[in-house]
C-alpha cells in the first residue's frame, strides 16, 4: 500500500518521500481515508504509531482542497488546531507537520509556555493555517487576544489521555467553547478511562473508530530485559552498560525531578555526557538538552516521565528505567520512545527488591513474564539486607541523598561495591568513560 494509494496529492506524496517513509503505518493506512472523508475519529494509538502523520497528512490536504473563509478583519484565520500536554511534543508535531506541509502554501505555527509570548504573537501576525499549541500558552492567546479561534475548521487532541491526567480539562473546554460547532474532531488516547470516553461523547459527532495494537502491548520491535540489582548500585550499573556495550545514545528514566538532576551530575561524572529534562528546567534548558541528545553531542539524557512525553527521536536505539514507574501504563510509554515505527529497540529496566510490586504490575499489563537478569558483579543482596540508607562503612554522606563531593560519591560506590564480588572491576564507570572518550 502506498501514501498515493491513500488518496494524498502528489505535494504531500513527494514530502512523504523527503521525510524518508516508504510505506503507510497501520494508524495511517486507517486515519487516512477516515479523515480525508472529513468525519470524525477516535483513535486509539500508542506512542511511536506513526500518528502525527496519520491525522497531520489529511488534515494539509483538506486544508489544501478548500478555501479558508477570512475573519471580520479581513486577515485570513487559524483554521486548524492541535493540542498536545507538553511542550516537547508540541514543538515535535509541528516540526512534522512542518515537513509534512513543505510542499503546500500552508504554515503552521508552534506555541507553548516557558518561553516569551512575544515572537509567537509576532508570528501570528503572518498567515498561520494550523497551530500546534499547549492548552496554557494558548489560552494566554486568547486572553492577550491575539488568536481568533472562531474559524477552527479541524482539532486535534492529541495523548488526549495525558491532556485529562495532566489537569488540562478545563483548559480544553475552555477552548472548545471558543470554536465554531461545526469542525472536524480527531481524537488521539492511548488509553481509554472514563474520563476520556466522557470527553469523546461530548466531542465528536458519529466518530469513527480505529485502534492500533492493543493499547497495553509493547511493540514487539522492541527487546526488553530486566536486571535485579541493589538500589544503591543502580547508577554504577547503568554506567557499566553504557560503557560496557558503549551505547551512545540512551535515554533514561527517574521517577523525580531531583533524582534525574542527581543522576544526571553523577554519570556526568562518571565520564558518560549526561543532561536531565524535566518541568523545572527552563524551556531553553529542555530545547538545548534535547537538541544535544538528538545531534548525538549528549550521549545520556535523564528524562522524568512528563517531560520525556513527547520526546521523539527516530530510532532511540537505548531506552533505561532508573527505576520502575509507579503507574504500570507508563513503562508502556517509557518503551514506545525505542523501536519507533518499526526500528529495533532496547528497554532495560533496574529493579530493585522494593520495586517487585510494580514489576509485577507490568507483567500482569504487558501479559508478560520477565526474568530477572543477574550480571556479576551487580548481585543483589538479600532482601532483609536492604536498608534503604544503611551506609557503607566509609560512608560520610547519607546513602544517595547529599553527598558533595565527586571523591565522596566515589568512596560510596566502590565501598558499596564490595558488598559483591567485584573482584577485577574496581573502578568501572570512570574506565568506560575514558574509554569512549
Ligand atoms: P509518531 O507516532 O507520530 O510520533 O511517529 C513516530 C516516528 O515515526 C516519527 O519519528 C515519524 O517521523 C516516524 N514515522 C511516521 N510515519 C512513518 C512511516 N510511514 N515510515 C517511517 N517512519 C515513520
Amino acid at each position: 500500500m502506498s501514501f498515493a494509494a491513500l488518496g494524498l496529492n502528489d505535494q504531500l506524496v513527494q514530502a512523504i518521500n523527503e521525510c524518508g517513509y516508504t510505506e503507510p503505518t497501520p494508524i495511517q493506512s486507517q486515519a487516512i481515508p477516515l479523515v480525508l472523508k472529513g468525519g470524525d475519529l477516535l483513535a486509539g494509538a500508542q506512542t511511536g504509531t506513526g500518528k502525527t502523520a496519520g491525522f497531520g497528512l489529511p488534515m494539509l490536504q483538506r486544508l489544501s482542497e478548500t478555501k479558508a473563509q477570512p475573519l471580520a478583519n479581513g486577515r485570513a484565520p487559524v483554521r486548524a488546531l492541535v493540542l498536545t500536554p507538553t511542550r516537547e511534543l508540541a514543538a515535535q508535531v509541528e516540526e512534522n507537520l512542518r515537513a509534512y506541509a513543505k510542499h503546500t502554501n500552508l504554515n503552521t505555527l508552534v506555541m507553548f509556555g516557558g518561553v516569551s509570548i512575544n515572537p509567537q504573537m509576532k508570528a501570528l501576525g503572518r498567515k498561520i493555517d494550523v497551530v500546534v499549541a499547549t492548552p496554557g500558552r494558548l489560552l494566554d492567546h486568547v486572553s492577550q487576544r491575539s488568536i481568533d479561534l472562531s474559524r477552527i475548521e479541524m482539532l486535534v487532541l492529541d495523548e488526549a489521555d495525558r491532556m485529562l491526567d495532566m489537569g488540562f480539562i478545563r483548559d480544553i473546554r475552555r477552548i472548545l467553547a471558543l470554536m465554531p460547532k461545526k469542525r472536524q474532531n480527531l481524537l488521539f488516547s492511548a488509553t481509554f478511562s472514563n474520563e476520556i470516553k466522557q470527553l469523546a461523547e461530548d466531542l465528536l459527532h458519529e466518530p469513527e473508530h480505529i485502534e492500533v495494537a492493543s493499547r497495553n502491548a509493547t511493540a514487539d520491535t522492541i527487546d526488553q530485559a530486566f536486571y535485579g540489582v541493589d538500589k544503591n548500585r543502580k547508577r554504577a550499573l547503568i554506567s557499566y552498560l553504557i560503557g560496557h556495550h558503549n551505547w551512545r545514545q540512551v535515554l533514561v528514566f527517574t521517577r523525580t525531578k531531583h533524582g534525574a538532576n542527581r543522576l544526571a551530575m553523577q554519570l556526568d561524572k562518571d565520564g558518560l555526557p549526561a543532561m536531565a529534562i524535566h518541568g523545572d528546567k527552563s524551556q531553553g534548558a529542555r530545547t538545548r538538552a534535547l537538541s544535544q541528545f538528538k545531534d548525538g553531542q549528549l550521549r545520556v539524557l535523564v528524562a522524568t516521565d512528563i517531560a520525556a512525553r513527547g520526546i521523539d527521536i527516530s530510532e532511540l536505539p537505548h531506552v533505561i528505567n532508573f527505576e520502575l514507574p509507579h503507574v504500570a501504563e507508563d513503562y508502556v510509554h517509557r518503551i514506545g520512545r525505542t523501536g519507533r515505527a518499526g526500528s529495533q529497540g532496547h528497554a532495560i529496566s533496574l529493579v530493585c527488591h522494593e520495586e517487585k510490586l510494580q514489576l509485577k504490575a507490568i507483567e500482569r499489563l504487558t501479559k508478560n513474564s520477565f526474568e530477572l537478569q543477574i550480571l556479576p558483579g551487580f548481585e543483589p543482596g538479600p532482601e532483609e539486607a536492604q536498608p534503604a540508607t544503611k551506609p557503607p562503612a566509609n560512608n560520610r554522606g547519607r546513602g544517595n541523598g547529599g553527598g558533595r563531593g565527586n571523591g565522596g560519591r566515589g568512596q560510596n560506590q566502590r565501598g558499596a561495591n564490595n558488598k559483591a564480588p567485584r573482584s577485577n572491576k574496581p573502578n568501572q564507570p570512570q574506565r568506560h568513560g575514558r574509554h569512549d572518550g
